[in-house]
Parts: C-alpha cells; structure tokens; sequence
C-alpha cells in the first residue's frame, strides 16, 4: 500500500512507476476551512519530471501494456471505478480538506469521477478502427494509435472529476499518463493512483507529481518524451503551456476559464429560473469554471427577478462544509478569497451596488476559514472589470437588457465562450439565442448539467479541444492508415 493522504506521516511523497518517492523541497496543503496545515506535500523537481518521463516511457513500451487488448484494459478501468466507489469516503475526505468544498458536492463528484472511468472502460472495449471507402485495387483502413505518454495538468477547483477525465481516456486510448495536480488539492490523484495499481495497471502507466506549475508543471510540459498535453485551469497558464506546445508541435487540449451568461426572459417560470441562476453560480462558492456568473434579465421583469434572487441568495447556508445542510464552505485558499474581494472592491469603487453579501461571514466560528458571502452585483455595465473577468468566487453580476439583439450583443461581449444558460418558455427563441451565443454548452431551463457522454469544451478563450464522449478517447490518439494491395499482379 502506498503512501498517501490518508495514512501517510508527512511529508507525503508523490508516485514514479508505482514508488513513493520523496522530493527535496516540500510545500503546504491548507485546510481553507480551519486555516490548519493538513501536512506536507513533496515537490517533484525538473530531474524527478526527468526520471518519471522515462519511466512512463519505459511502460508505455512495455509488451505488457502495449500489447494488452481493449477489453483487458477496460477490465482495469472498470476495476479503478469500483476501487474509487469503496474508497468514495477517503476521497470525498481528500477533496474536502483541500478545497473546502461541501461534503454533499465532495462525494457526487468522487461517483462522478468513478462513473467516468466505467464510461471509458465500455468506450475502450466496443470502439472500433475504420475500413475506409477504396478508390483502387486494396483494401484501406485507419487505426488509432496511443501518443506515448500524455501529460495531464489540473486545477483545484474539482480534482477528482477533472482528473478522471484526462486520466480515464488516455488510459483507455493505451497511453501512459503523469498527472500534475494542482498544487491546492495535492493528494486525490495519489490515491486514484494508488486505487489504479490494486486495481492491476501497470506500474508507470499512470503517475503523479506534485508541485507548483513553475517548479514541476512548466518542466513537464517542456520536456521532449511528453507527447500530449491535456491542461485544465485559467486562461494565462493555457496560453503560456499553448505556446509551449506549438514550439514542440505536439497537440493540447485546453480547457480553460469562463464569464457565463445566464438569460432569463421575461416569460420564464420566474421561481424555477432564479433557483436554477442561485445554484448555477453559488454551488462550489462560484469556483466553478462554468458558473454562470453574469445574469442577463429582461428588464420588463427586473425588480422581480432581483427581489427574488435577493431573498434566495441571503437564504444560502455558509459555513464548515462537513455539516449537513450547507449550502457553500469557504474559498479554496486565504489569497484566493483575497482576491475575490479585490474584485468586488473594484465593483464599489465603480458605482455598482451591493445587494447581498460583498463580506466576510459574520459569525465568529467561522473567522479561522477563508470564507466570503454569496455576492449580487448591480447597476454596472459590460465594461466594468467585475462583469467582464473571470472572478471564480461566489460573486453574480445583474444585467439588464431589452430584446434579443441587446441581449447577444452583451452576452457575447466577452473573451470567453464555455457555457450559457436561457430560461424561457418559447423554445423556438431559445433555439435561436442558443445558436447566437458563443459558447461550448448551453443549457435551456436548467443549468450546470454535465453528461460524460456528451462533449464539452469552450469557445473563444475558453479553450481548445473537447473533452468527454466518445471523440475523448480520441482526443488521446493518432490516426494510422495502412492500405493492403489487392491486385494479384503487383
Ligand atoms: P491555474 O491555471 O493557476 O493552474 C492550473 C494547473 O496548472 C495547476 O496544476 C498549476 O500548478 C499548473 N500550472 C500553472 N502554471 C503552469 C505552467 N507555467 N506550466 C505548467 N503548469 C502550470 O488554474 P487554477 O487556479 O488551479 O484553476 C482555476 C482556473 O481553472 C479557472 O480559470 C477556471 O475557470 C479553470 N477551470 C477550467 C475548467 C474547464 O473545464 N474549462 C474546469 C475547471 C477549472
């Protein structure tokens, strides 16, 4: 059994070809809800990044595992699935501690992640190759290929489901994988790691190094036996990683941050609207990078609706995110909520008006955390800074509009392009602004819905790539086409 969060005295090592190993520097993992140090985190240094790429590369090679058919591969990702869901506790515990996020969320996204690695066993088992239409004398097809090994880069605001999603696919596309966490949520991916060897994968064939993005993200991404790069997180560092790649031609996906528009027309049904905008920015304290985090609202119903959202959003539970019923814990980390009230600073100081929230908790119990009330934002336009940057905290912009070509024109004013919500009951209006909006998923009459089965992805400055489905395997594999003469003379 390895060493990691659950059982491991500090500090914990992170994973190359199966083993612990221990870095030279370490680094702190900090309870956002308590401001306690849950323990000590080794970093992986660029000469660590080298022997893990070896490794991986070794493995990748490896008979065993190149050789291995789909269906014995399935048969581990099936395994790794069940082996999360007997774990679900220690994993929801992991996550909890190190984003803060509420216990209820915490244990839906470990049976999440699991179900991803299920949905990528049955991928892997039924997918075919192409015979391809023939235009002469032979017989043509096209095979998909795993790149080798693919580095898998993460944010905190969800580990355990965004892992499982660059994790699970590569796998099942034949790949090694070395996972870079973020380093705020550190440990989840060391125990999936540890859950994927019981569950028979190979040594090597996934691996974690832990650290910060300058000291083990950046020389992982740089270094020539990484073949693919699957990133997750904000906007700058997927430029940075981009360029990166484009130097070394290899391909990345990226999937990057957001500012979604959520629209609510004026002949919405008003209470199922507001409760779906409330949830669509306030679960996971707005860290989320598809929170819908600019309300449009059609100004006929303007006084209701922030009536409405005013008596729901001071209704919101904010505290210890292990207690039942609450509704949001604290920020990730103390310089995140820092940054957060920076943001709605700037709000004040720019004429808008703070309908709910724009503070810290009042109850002393909860002084320790990095906590910060659900925030409604007024009487600014699309040019203030709070309605046009991404804020990832609990803080909704309120925007009014008149008719539709108002209302497109502001919501895609905007760099990114992930989500967007429409709440209306004319669902031929909400096929045309659907298909207006800039953005990579768009929800009518509800919002924040996610299938493994179906691709997600942004526009614009919200990324490169689609993940999930079917096209998220081959997001981790190269076409080969090999052609058979036929003609008996050649
Ligand atoms: P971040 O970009 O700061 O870090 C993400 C990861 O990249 C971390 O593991 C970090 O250590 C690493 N990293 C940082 N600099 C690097 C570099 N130069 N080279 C290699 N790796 C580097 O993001 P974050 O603060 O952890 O997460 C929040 C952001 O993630 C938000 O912008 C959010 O919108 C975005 N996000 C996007 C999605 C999506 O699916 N589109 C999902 C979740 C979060």
């Amino acid at each position: 059994m390895l060493q990691t969060a659950s059982i491991a005295p500090a500090p914990i090592p992170f994973l190359i070809g199966g083993e612990p190993v221990r870095g030279e520097a370490v680094f702190q993992s900090v309870n956002p809800a308590t401001g306690q140090v849950n323990y000590e985190v080794s970093v992986a240094s660029s000469a660590d990044v080298d022997r893990c790429v070896a490794v991986a590369q070794e493995a990748a090679r490896a008979p065993k595992w190149r050789n291995m058919k789909p269906h014995e591969r399935a048969r581990i990702l099936y395994a790794i699935a069940e082996g999360m869901m007997a774990r679900a506790d220690v994993l929801a515990q992991i996550q909890m501690r190190e984003n803060g996020k509420v216990m209820a969320e915490c244990r839906a996204q470990v049976a999440s992640a699991s179900s991803t690695f299920r949905y990528y066993a049955a991928v892997c088992e039924t997918l075919g190759a192409e015979v391809t239409p023939s235009r002469g004398d032979y017989l043509s097809m096209t095979l998909h290929q795993p790149y080798g090994v693919v580095a898998a880069i993460t944010p905190w605001n969800s580990p355990l489901t965004m892992e499982a999603q660059k994790v699970a696919p590569a796998l099942a596309a034949g790949n090694a994988v070395i996972v870079k966490p973020s380093e705020v949520t550190p440990t989840a991916a060391l125990e999936v790691a540890d859950i994927a060897l019981a569950a028979g994968l190979p040594p090597g064939i996934l691996n974690v190094l832990t650290g910060t993005g300058r000291d083990t993200g950046l020389p992982l991404v740089r270094h020539p036996g990484v073949r693919m790069i699957s990133f997750t997180g904000g906007t700058e560092t997927g430029r940075t990683i981009g360029r990166i790649a484009a130097e070394r031609l290899v391909p990345v996906a990226l999937e990057l941050g957001g500012k979604s528009p959520n629209i609510l027309f004026a002949d919405a049904d008003l209470e199922a609207a507001v409760a779906g905008v409330v949830t669509g920015i306030f679960e996971g304290s707005g860290q989320s990078c598809i929170a819908g985090s600019r309300l449009f609202v059609q100004r006929a119903v303007l006084d209701e609706v922030v009536g409405r959202l005013k008596a729901r959003t001071q209704a919101l539970r904010v505290g210890q995110p292990d207690v039942a019923g609450m509704s949001m814990g604290p920020l990730s980390s103390f310089g995140h909520r820092e940054r957060v009230e920076g943001f709605v600073a700037d709000a004040r100081a720019a004429g808008g008006e703070i309908l709910a929230g724009g503070a810290r908790p009042e109850d002393p119990a909860l002084d320790a955390g990095a906590f910060y009330m659900p925030t409604l934002v007024a009487g600014l336009t699309s040019a203030a800074r709070v309605c046009r940057e991404e804020i990832f905290g609990p803080v909704l912009c309120i925007l009014p509009f008149d008719d539709e070509d108002d209302l497109v024109a502001q919501a895609n004013d905007t760099a990114y392009g992930l989500a967007c919500g429409i709440w209306t009951a004319d669902y031929k209006r909400a096929l045309r602004v659907a298909r207006a909006i800039d953005a990579g998923t768009v929800w009518v009459n509800t919002y924040k819905q996610l299938s493994i089965s179906t691709p997600f992805g942004g526009f614009k400055d919200s990324g490169i790539g689609r993940e999930k489905g079917i096209g998220g395997m081959r997001l981790y594999q190269q076409a080969k086409s090999i052609y058979l003469g036929l003609d008996a003379t050649a």
